[in-house]
This record gives C-alpha cells, structure tokens and sequence, in this order.
C-alpha cells in the first residue's frame, strides 16, 4: 500500500495544558516529516470529522494519534481494517505520570521541558511505528471445516455437541464406550438443581442422549476413539479407530506431567521425537475445525492410604463404587463416610477432593437413610464444601435422622468380627470415635483424565498431549482466569471433568461456554484472525527462510505448539494455531520472524528513535518493555490514578516478554541509553502470563544479558526483569523509580555520545 500519513494531537484532557502543542507538533512536522493536526477533543465528533475528512478528501491511510492510551476509544479511532492506526500515549503515560512535586515545594525549574522531552519521543516512536507498520492481509485456509470434534460422551460431551448443534454447527460426537452417557449414567441420583434445594434428581442423562441422538447436525459414533488429530483449527484431520484396536501409526509414549517439565528443561528427550508415521498425512481423515475435549475424570486412587484399607478390606470402596452399588440396589445399612485421610496429613483432604465429593457424601448418606429404616450414616470430615444454594442441601441432611456429620480425623479402619471399625480422634465434640459400620466408603477425588492418560493425541511436532508443557496438577488450561475452556492448543477447548471437578449442572454450563469458544475459534480462523488473547489480530509470524539456520529454537519455544518442523528442522508453521504472541520472534537469533505490524526492525527503529542526551544525570534514559496484558493496563491505572513516573523513562509495549529480542536491550545500551527493565506477568505454578510461558522464557534470556553488558563494558545491574500483576497499579511506580534512582546511582552509560 502507498502510504499517505497524517499525525493528529489532542489537546484535551489536561494535554494541552501541559505540553506546548506547537512545540510538539515541530517534532512532528519537522523530524519526521509528517503532516500535523491538532484538535481540542479529538475523540469527539469535530476531532473525528478531521480525520475523516482528510482520509476522504486527502488518501490519508495512516494515521498517528497523539492522544490518551490505545486501551481507550478504540471505536473513536477505528477508521476500518485498510487503514493503519497508530497511537501514542500522551495523557496516561506523559501528563497524567507528571511527578508532581512535594507540598509546598517548588516545581522542579525543568519540569516543563522533562514533559516536552517526553511527549516528544513517544511522538517518535508513534510516527516510526506508523512507518514500519504494513497493512496484514489475514491468512486464510484454502479449505476450511467449520464441523466440531466432540470426544466424550459425557454430559459434557453431549451438551457441547447440543449447543453447538442448536448454534447451526455440524459436530461429531465419539464415545469410546459402547453407550452414550459417561459416569453420571451410573449415578442413581443427582443433587438438587432447584428451591428447596433439599430433593434429589432424576439424572438428565437418558434425556439428553436421546435428544443428542435425535439432532441430524449430530453425528454418534460410539466405540470409537479418536487415533490421531493432525493440522490445525479449520483443518485438524481427524483419524478414529474402533475402541481398542491398534493404528497404523507407532503409538505415542506416553509422557507425565514431570517428565514435561524435565522435557521443556532440557534433561530428557521427548520420546515422542521423529514418532514412526505419526506426523503423515492421513487422505482418509475427516476434516473438522475445532474440537472440545471432554473426556472427564477418573477417580483418584486412595489406596496408598493403608491404614484406611482400601483393597486389603473387604467392604472399604470408594465413593464411585458405592454409587453403583446404589444404583443397582439396596446400600448397607451403617456406613462411615471418610472425606479426608487423617492418619499423618491429619487436616488434609485427599487428592482432587473438592465440593463435589462433599456434596456426594451428603447425597449417598441419603441413599443409606431411604434404603433403611434403622440407616446410619457417618461422614467423617476435614472440610465440609456446599457452595451456593448447596448450602440449603447440606442444612437439610444436617436435620436427617440417621446422618451425622463430625470433624474428624481417622486414624485406622479395620476388621471387627464381620463387621468394620472406623476409629477418629480429634472429633467436632472433642471426644475420640469408634464406630462399627458395615461399610466404609472413601472420598476419592476427580482427577482429570489429562493428567493419566493419553487423551488427544496430537500429530504435533511438540508431542501429543497438553503434557509437554507444566500443568496445574494435569488441567489443561492456557490460563485458568482469563481464558477458561482455552488450553495450550488453539482450537482445543476443554469442558466438564476434565477442565475442572463439577457437578452435573455446573458440567452443563461449562460444556455450553467451550461449545462458544469452539465456535468462535471457527469463526475467527475463517476470518483469518487470532483467537484469545489477540482476538482479531489479523497479522502472524512470517519467516524469510533463506536465513533459518534450523537451530529449532522457534519450534521448541512456541507455547501453543504451532510450528512443525521437518527432518532437517526448518521450521513449518501452522497459522490457525498461532496465538500471535511473539515468543518465536523473541526466540529466534537470526531475527528472521517478524509480524506486518511489530518485528525487530520496527521496535528496534522506535527504540533508535528515542533521543538520549549527552551527559546529564538529570536526563538519563531508561527503555521499560511492557507486556501489553497485565503490566500496561496497570501503567495506564497509574496514571489514571496520578501516580508519578520519573520523567526519563520511555515505555516500550510489547505482546509478551516472550517476544522480546535481546538484540533490542543490546543495542540500545550500545546507543547509550542507561538502563532497561522488562515488566511483565508472574510465572511459575502460579503464572499469570496470557501466553503461558513467555514471561518465564524473557527471564530465562535476561540471566545472559548480564554477559553480554560485562563485554561491553557494562555493569549488569542496568538491565532487571519484575514481575507484576494488573492489580499492582499502586506498586509499579515505585519499582520504576527505584530502578532509575540506581541507574542515576550507577551514573549515565559512557556509550553516551559515541
Ligand atoms: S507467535 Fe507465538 S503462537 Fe505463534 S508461532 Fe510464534 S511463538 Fe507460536
Ligand atoms: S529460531 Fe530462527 S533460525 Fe532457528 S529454526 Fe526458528 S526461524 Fe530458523
């Protein structure tokens, strides 16, 4: 496209007041040699009008907007998908970071002119950007499915299917067993959904298979598995096999959770690498664009818990156990509930125990009262959770003749002449237990089937499962919070037990929003745009392949597995799987990947852009790169807040800290800049980086910077990594200043001026 461009500067807002517009626009007009406007309010239907009209009657295309953050009025200053919009942030992070002085203090004599100087480089690096920035022209497939890949046929599986079936969407449903229905076509009864909230329920699941089976857009296929998924959203080619049986493909190994993070380190091999015909192409697989896995759970095993006799006694099983038991007939009729181990973990409750297996133990002592006139039944507990409504449910077994409920701790369960000893200390009424029961039935907990087994298999360069990379206890997720149904594959998207332990009506609402999300995958890639985080974002990675020197380091860094490779290990990207985060730019060292609107050259011409003062410790220049998730946001409330920022810090934001290329620290230290920081999200088991991993990637990268600096000549303590999080608004003035009160400390860069 020709460009034709034109800044435009908003004196609104407090902006004016505090900037010399003119001035400003010199900097514009005159350094950078681009047309310059300034309005009052240019947001507002005259400031708007302005522009219009010079795109109508003058081909402006691109457009500079010197104005508030581009987290705001992005409808104002949307002029349409063939115009390139770029905006600089003056009110948030210029006027409104001002550091104003102490009371009753003097302004600083300079003050003015630190604004100015600022104002004026994030004009540069806006009109630098508006300059490296190309229009994207959004990837299309050239054949392109917009049916859905169901696997589970649970109530999960079958609502995901329902809903995406009553959207207008083709869907596939495969069920490895010979009947739809999954666990909870074995319960005898479901909690209560509905006031009074003290009645069990008719399990929904023969209803909703029938209606599942009756749907034309659904198609069933029971016994089946799914043996292998290849390519990607808009074009995964689906290979199923009849339960059991074995493929024509080596079999994936299967990898756990700990030797993914062993595999993601560096200290073992993927067993899966260069898998015998797994990575082929299938002519006879099905085309499908999205898929929702809901493969559900499987019970935790308590048998390690010895001194509760689970497998050794008769009449010990698990809570699953007893549900069957239930609903083939008659249950026992004294029974102790134990929801936690007790024994050494004293307070702790078993594995993947949650609200749900509460709720269990409250419905099942149920089962022994309806089933007995004389029932007993004991639940013996650590933590009671009936979240909700589920309360009401939870107050009426309290009032239940026959149930009773203590905080209890058991210490031993064992034989007594046919019948069973349950014996607890530390008991709600302060007095030891023994209890003779006929049964004990143990609180086993909802493990996700990703975390056991092999459940997707995936053609993926990077394995088959989810597990190359760390999880949460083997959830799936990409980002429990911001994303939920996401996983660290694009268009896989996760419902029921698998993406979290859930009763039935939670199960139903779960399973509708990933329906959505698969939609909207599908919608998106047909688009040829990003999905979560970037949703819309219409560019994706380019590679100048003449260049690859095959070091693998972008196929192994990706967090979504998006790139394949072949044999010699260049690299073959799959565009619907990309989330467009950056981490195979800031990855790779040939600087060889790069977006149509943010690449090496583009940020590191905004960094050059930036003018650093010869000597003068009162104008030092520190770059701060800053994710554009979490830690901008927090930057904008900051100043929204009137929090001051020290007027020699430029803010550079990125996608991801992931994306970040040391190239750009190297350089601009060696352009004399004094010091550079990279604010991002907190990583780790607790991470919070939209993109996974990338936070944690740019800090692995941040611990060789140090080198580099040593031989230039530099001391390390110029270069720091933070961790933030979106609530730290209040926070994250306070580590910027303190980081330039040590550069001053440290005195200006003596590259300066060189
Ligand atoms: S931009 Fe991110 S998701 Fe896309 S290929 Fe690169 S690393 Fe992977
Ligand atoms: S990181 Fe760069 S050089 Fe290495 S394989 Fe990827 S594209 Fe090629």
């Amino acid at each position: 496209m020709d460009k034709k461009y034109c800044a435009y500067l908003c004196s609104g807002c407090g902006i004016g007041d505090a900037l010399d517009m003119e001035a400003l626009a010199e900097v514009v007009t005159g350094e950078m040699s681009m047309e310059c406007k300034t309005s009052e309010y240019l947001c507002g239907a005259e400031g708007r009008a302005l522009i219009e009209k010079d795109i109508a009657d003058n081909g402006v295309n691109t457009v500079v907007i010197g104005a508030c953050s581009p987290r705001v009025m992005q409808n104002e200053f949307n002029f349409g998908e063939d115009k390139i919009t770029v905006r600089a942030n003056l009110r948030e992070q210029v006027v409104w970071s001002e550091v104003k002085p102490a009371e009753g203090a003097e302004p600083h004599a300079e003050a003015a002119a630190f604004l100015m100087e600022s104002a004026g480089d994030y004009m540069r690096m806006a009109c630098t950007r508006a300059k490296k920035t190309a229009l994207p022209e959004p990837f299309k497939l050239e054949t392109m499915s917009k049916k859905i890949l169901v696997m589970g046929g649970g109530i999960a599986g079958m609502t995901a299917a329902k809903e995406a079936a009553a959207a207008g969407y083709e869907v596939t449903l495969v069920e490895k067993e010979a009947a739809l229905g999954g666990k909870a076509a074995e319960w005898r009864k479901s909690f209560p959904t509905r006031s009074p909230w003290t009645d069990l329920e008719d399990s929904p699941v023969a209803a909703l298979a029938a209606a599942v089976q009756q749907d034309a857009r659904i198609t069933v296929k029971t016994g089946t598995e799914v043996a292998r998924i290849a390519g990607a959203p808009g074009a995964f080619r689906v290979s199923m096999k009849a339960t059991g049986t074995e493929t024509e493909w080596d079999a994936p190994a299967k990898v756990t959770t700990e030797d993914a993070d062993k595999i993601s380190k560096g200290e073992m091999e993927n067993p899966n690498k260069g898998l015998k015909n797994y990575m082929s192409v299938d002519e006879a697989a099905e085309l499908h664009g999205a898929v929702v896995l809901a493969t559900g759970w499987l019970p935790a095993d308590v048998s390690e818990y010895a001194h509760l006799g689970y497998g050794a006694i008769k009449n010990v099983v698990t809570n699953v156990e007893f549900e069957k038991m239930a609903k083939d007939g008659k249950v026992p009729a004294k029974v102790a509930f134990i929801q936690s181990p007790g024994g050494k973990e004293h307070d702790q409750d078993f594995p993947y125990c949650n609200s749900v297996t509460s709720m269990v133990a409250l419905k099942q002592a149920q089962y022994v009262c309806q089933d007995n006139e004389d029932g007993n039944a004991f639940i013996l507990y650590q933590h009671m959770r009936t979240p909700g409504s589920q309360e009401l449910y939870y107050k009426s077994a309290q009032q239940t003749d026959g149930i009773f409920m203590t905080k209890a701790s058991v210490t031993k369960v064992e034989e007594n002449g046919g019948k069973l000893r349950v014996i607890a200390e530390d008991t709600l009424l302060g007095d030891n237990l023994a209890l003779d029961v006929d049964m004990v039935v143990l609180a086993a907990g909802m493990v996700p089937v990703t975390k056991e087994e092999y459940s997707i298999n995936l053609a993926y360069r990077q394995g088959p499962a989810f597990s190359d990379l760390s999880l949460f206890d083997g959830y799936a997720d990409s980002h429990f919070i911001c994303f939920p149904y996401e996983t660290r594959r694009t268009g896989v998207y996760t419902c029921g037990g698998v993406r979290k332990a859930e009763t039935i009506e939670e199960t139903i609402d779960d399973a509708t929003g990933a329906a959505l999300k698969a939609i909207q995958c599908l919608e998106s890639t047909d688009r040829g745009v990003s999905v979560h985080p970037r949703s819309g974002d219409a560019t994706y990675p380019e590679f100048f392949m003449q260049r690859c020197t095959q070091c693998k380091r972008c196929t192994e860094e990706c967090p979504f597995g998006a790139l394949d490779d072949d044999e010699k290990g260049t690299p073959l990207p799959n565009n619907t799987r990309c989330r467009r985060c950056g981490t195979c730019m800031g990855a790779c060292p040939e600087r060889i990947i790069g977006f149509k609107d943010y690449n090496i050259d583009l940020i590191g011409s905004m960094i050059k852009s930036v003018e650093v003062p010869e000597d003068d410790d009162d104008r030092l220049r520190i770059l701060i790169f800053v994710c554009e998730n979490d830690a901008y946001p927090a930057l904008d409330m900051a100043g929204m807040r009137r929090n001051g920022i020290n007027h020699m810090i430029r803010f550079i934001p990125v996608r991801c800290l992931g994306s970040m290329n040391m190239a750009w620290i190297r350089d601009a230290l060696s352009a004399g800049m004094d010091g550079a920081m990279l604010l991002g999200c907190t990583y780790g088991d607790d991470y919070q980086c939209h993109f996974v991993k990338g936070s944690e990637i740019a800090n692995k990268r941040m611990e060789n910077i140090g080198d580099t600096l040593s031989t230039l000549g530099l001391e390390s303590e110029r270069c720091a990594a933070v961790q933030v999080a979106i609530t730290d608004y209040d926070k994250i003035p306070q580590i910027v200043n303190d980081f330039v009160d040590e550069i001053v400390e440290m005195g200006p860069n003596p590259f300066k001026g060189f």
